[in-house]
């Protein structure tokens, strides 16, 4: 008898699933020093996001519901570099995501990808996991990794399954965690599984034959009219869902099967019902291997639910967020006949505390992905696959101090999570309300200044739209005093029409929540075009307020612009009961009667995607200051936190001391508009392409970097520890707009 081929890896992080969240836990702790493996039991990496499965990578913003939420760090660059192989979010775009993820980790040389490679052993000491093991299915051999940390990044927690630990799957009974969105009841119901296919348009007739096996859907109406019926065509629809009423893991290959039938039954039956769009088309991809959306949740220190994310709690181990919506789908998939999903939007993007991000049973297994400790409604936005890559970034980095300090994962969530906090900000990342306290960054003591800002200015009307039931601008004020506020009308009535403006304080960033009236102003529009000016006379802290702006005549027209204008965000009020509604089912102390202005026109078309009322503030309000780059918050939050300069470049920025400080290193985070989803550029016109950064000393001048074609939101930039008393980065040009944006800047001694 023979034995496997056998090869023990030694190595400080090993990673199982190469998934977008164990591809970022990976990534990430490779570029902090540790030796690690990346175990995958797939020929292609990216999980869900694959070159084999085609799913587009989404995240907190949902097209843009939650303002500025955009996910930065790892997952931001293997999105930038998914979208600059392909360009939107159809499946065929993800034809190559396989290898751009390669790419990433053949990049990283502390990482050992072993790819084809199924975990199927797991070997403890005590609460310890020592090593697993698995076969790669291409070699035969078997493979022992040891290490001091693990990650379960499986999806289906196959780590934790083996190392024992608890679980959750279906879905909670409503009493376990206090959440109203869940049943009454525990039930084994999950969410289902979805294969994803695309056609494509040949120049010849294509005859089809629907499959003997393939059932006959013609009497299924309740799909096609629920989604654009040629969408699939495009774009791989994800209503072909099944085996929510089943077991995701252990009956995975029936699912599989009877999804191959669905896709089949439902090519056919598209051109029974569109014979003359689709003859010449045939089926040109079907995903091999099903998406998964749901399986086992593994039990942390802490399970996220309904109410923290609804009554967005922060908590002091917070590392990441999410968004998106509580989006549930329907465990009855493609053959219920309710909605396939619902979307429950909550009031602003959620936080996860590091709790969430390793197994309570064990002292070494980190999770991220849809295995982390949520229960079934908290997985609703968690999933989101750009939230998954935050989440593997941030346990990649939490594993980093485990490993240097020898700490268990409750340890190091315990003794360090200030320092973990604090690299993942250095990273690129944003965890909400946590601000950058890091005492090396010699930045924060530096005095800044520039040859020029901004100030608050919508600027050009683009457009028009009509006020209808009411319009929420949402703007920083933050010279702590608003006199006047003008907004372009056009009143196509012969008479008179009563507009009031409502300044109010908002509860949350993203919520356009209204707490108090502050002030209310009514004035009287004449017929035709011109400026309604509200008188408001007040003081006001610096902030982000609301302005709510009525008319007794709906169609009055409001004139817009599409322009970034950085910290302003439209709403629109919806006065009738579904907010009501809304509140009662999700347990909302208030109805959400202002939400994010948000149309299908949005969606198709970045140009639309920012627009917003035209407004005129007396006084100007110097939002964009260049002081903002040091102030710890490198994104919109309440305020715009950036410097924008004037509109013509170059533009300098300046950062000076008043004793010569060693520099080794300058981080500076530019803005690659963080409120734009996604699918629709590569870079955003926002972000800065050519720039220098210049060291100043001792009366002369060194050039520190100079950067053509910049491509990312962070850059980093490592030179020989100089002695400087400024610091000067010069903008040349940006991708698309005459401005120049930073939103940080960092500095540090060399390492
Ligand atoms: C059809 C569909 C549509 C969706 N739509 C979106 C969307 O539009 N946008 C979005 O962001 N998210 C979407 N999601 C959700 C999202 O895809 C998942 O929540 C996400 O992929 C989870 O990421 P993950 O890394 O945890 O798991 P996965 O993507 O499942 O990756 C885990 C990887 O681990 C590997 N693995 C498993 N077990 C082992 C083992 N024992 N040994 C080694 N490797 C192993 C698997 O092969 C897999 O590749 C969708 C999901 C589905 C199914």
């Amino acid at each position: 008898m023979s034995s496997l081929p056998h090869e023990i890896l030694t190595v400080d992080f090993c990673v199982v699933g190469g998934g977008i969240a164990g591809l970022c836990a990976a990534v990430a702790a490779a570029r902090h020093g540790l030796a690690v493996a990346l175990v995958h039991n797939r020929s292609v990496l990216g999980g869900n996001a694959s070159s084999e499965i085609r799913q587009h990578i989404g995240g907190a913003c949902f097209t843009g519901h939650y303002p500025d939420a955009r996910e930065g760090g790892i997952v931001g660059e293997v999105w930038g570099a998914i979208r600059r192989k392909g360009g939107g979010p159809s499946v065929n775009d993800y034809a190559e995501s396989s290898y751009v993820l390669l790419d990433f980790c053949w990049r990283e040389p502390n990482l050992r990808l072993v790819m084809n490679t199924h975990v199927d052993e797991v070997n403890m000491e005590g609460r310890r996991i020592r090593s697993i093991g698995g076969t790669q299915s291409t070699t035969g051999l078997r493979f022992t990794v040891l290490a001091p940390q693990f990650a379960d990044c499986s999806g289906d927690a196959h780590l934790a399954f083996l190392a024992g630990c608890r679980f959750f799957t279906g879905q909670e009974g409503r009493a376990q965690f206090a959440e109203s969105l869940a049943p009454a009841e525990p039930r084994q119901l999950t969410m289902g599984n979805t294969i994803l296919f695309q056609a494509e348009e040949t120049k010849t007739e294509v005859a089809f034959e629907k499959p003997d096996w393939a059932p006959d859907l013609s009497a299924l109406d309740i799909y096609w009219n629920l989604h654009p019926p040629l969408t699939p065509l495009t774009y791989g629809s994800w209503t072909f869902e099944y085996g929510g009423q089943l077991d995701t893991v252990r009956d995975a290959e029936q699912i599989h099967a009877e999804l191959v039938k669905i896709v089949y039954a439902a090519w056919a039956d598209l051109r029974n019902r569109f014979p003359d769009e689709l003859a010449r088309h045939r089926l040109s991809f079907i995903s091999s291997l099903p998406g998964k959306r749901e399986s086992r949740r593994v039990v942390g220190d802490h399970v996220l639910t309904q109410n923290d994310i609804v009554e967005t709690r922060r908590f002091p181990d917070d590392v990441t967020y999410a968004g998106w919506s509580l989006d549930l789908h329907n465990p009855e998939g493609f053959y219920g006949k309710e909605r396939p999903t619902t979307f429950y939007f909550f009031p602003e993007i959620h936080s996860i505390p590091l709790r969430c991000l390793y197994a309570a049973d064990t002292d070494n297994l980190w999770l991220a992905g849809r295995d982390i400790s949520v229960t079934h409604i908290a997985l609703g936005g968690a999933r989101l696959m750009a939230s998954c890559g935050l989440q593997g970034e941030a346990i990649g980095i939490a594993a980093s101090f485990a490993v240097a300090e020898r700490l268990s994962c409750l340890e190091t969530c315990k003794s360090q999570i200030g320092p973990i906090q604090q690299a993942i900000l250095r990273d690129g990342g944003y965890i909400p309300g946590v601000p950058n306290r890091d005492e090396d960054d010699l930045a924060r003591r530096a005095t800044v200044s520039a040859t020029g800002a901004a100030t608050l200015d919508p600027g050009a009307i683009e457009s028009w739209d009509r006020i209808g039931a009411g319009v929420g601008v949402a703007m920083p004020i933050v010279s702590g005093r608003l006199d006047a506020l003008e907004i372009p009308v056009r009143n196509p009535l012969d008479e008179k029409v009563e507009m009031r403006a409502i300044l109010q304080p908002n509860r949350y960033r993203r919520d356009f929540h209204p707490t108090a009236v502050v002030a209310e102003r009514t004035i009287l529009v004449p017929p035709g075009q011109s400026w309604a000016h509200f008188d408001f006379g007040w003081d006001l802290t610096p902030d982000l307020w609301m302005i709510h702006l009525f008319a007794t005549e709906p169609s009055l027209e409001i004139g817009q612009t599409s322009q970034r204008v950085t910290g302003v965000h439209a709403a629109d009020h919806f006065p009738d009961g579904k907010p009501e509604e809304f509140a009662r089912q999700l347990g909302l102390p208030d109805p959400p009667r202002w939400v994010r202005r948000f149309n299908s026109e949005r969606v198709a078309s970045p140009e639309s995607f920012h627009r917003t009322p035209c407004f005129r503030v007396t006084p100007p309000q110097a939002a964009y200051a260049a002081e903002n780059v040091v102030n710890g918050i490198s994104r919109p939050e309440r305020l715009p936190n950036l410097w924008i300069s004037g509109e013509i470049l170059p533009q300098t920025i300046r950062l000076a001391w008043p004793e010569p400080v060693m520099i080794g290193e300058a981080r500076i985070v530019f803005d690659d508009d963080m409120d734009l989803p996604m699918p629709h550029r590569e870079v955003s016109p926002t972000l800065v392409r050519d720039y220098e950064l210049h060291g100043i000393g001792a009366g002369s001048s060194t050039l520190l970097a100079e950067v053509s074609n910049n491509r990312l939101r962070l850059a980093v930039h490592r030179f020989a520890e100089t002695p400087i008393s400024a610091l000067e980065l010069k903008i040349l040009s940006t991708h698309g707009i005459p401005q120049a944006r930073v939103c940080e800047i960092r500095c540090y001694r060399g390492s």
